[in-house]
């Protein structure tokens, strides 16, 4: 029987250490570490405690649970002047039975002062925190329930900044909450925003692509 390490398993050559080492200085990485889905949790939470600027969410789907969990982090966050932007699907891509779910759920992270950015058909798993922190791999953040994953985590701004291009992060015009959160979309009743267009401000549903409902300011 041949043994671990004539399997080659958990170690490496002196020649394949040295070009880790080479990669991880071009890539100025610090700290790589890869998790499963159980010390994923015990390490993001403390991450995002710690925010001092913003934290980037890429994440295609929103479930009940996991919003209830991390609504209260985010609102840390937004409630000390930083920021939290997620990036998910459009409601009208959750399963028919979950979309009016999805919606309210969007909506509470609005009203917590989340920037909620739509993406159609987005599949990708990445949290960015500060300008230093990569977590990335196959964990839904806002919907993961009990499936097994893995993310990696590293440690630095280069990657960063590549992975920020890769995920084409200023496609977007700003939009805010209206002043009064008691107004609502007369069609689907979402969260109504200002919106800019052509032809100046105007308060749309938050909602939109899926709902396309406009209102004069
Ligand atoms: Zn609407």
């Amino acid at each position: 029987m041949l043994s671990a390490s004539q399997l080659g398993i958990g170690f490496q050559t002196a020649e394949e250490e040295c070009e880790i080492q080479q990669l991880q200085e071009i890539m100025s990485i610090e700290d790589l570490k890869q998790y499963d889905t159980n010390s994923f949790w015990g390490n993001i939470i403390p991450d995002l405690k710690h925010v001092h600027n913003r934290v980037i969410i890429f994440c295609p789907f929103v479930r009940k649970q996991r919003i209830d969990q991390l609504l209260p982090l985010f609102k840390k966050i937004t409630e000390s002047g930083n920021q939290v932007i997620i990036y998910t699907r459009p409601v009208s891509e959750h399963q028919d039975s979950y979309q009016t779910t999805a919606r309210s759920l969007i909506d509470s992270l609005r009203k917590e002062g989340a920037v909620v950015r739509i993406r159609k058909n987005m599949h990708e798993k990445v949290i960015l925190i500060d300008d230093t922190i990569v977590w990335q791999g196959s964990l839904n953040l806002l919907s993961h329930r009990n499936t097994k994953e893995q993310m990696q985590r590293i440690v630095s701004k280069s990657v960063q900044k590549e992975v920020e291009e890769l995920l084409d992060l200023n496609q977007y015009k700003k939009i805010t909450a209206a002043n009064d959160p008691t107004m609502q979309c007369d069609l689907c009743k979402g969260l109504l925003v200002k919106r800019s267009g052509p032809n100046g401000e105007f308060y749309g549903c938050s909602s939109f692509p899926d709902c396309g409902f406009k209102k004069a300011l």
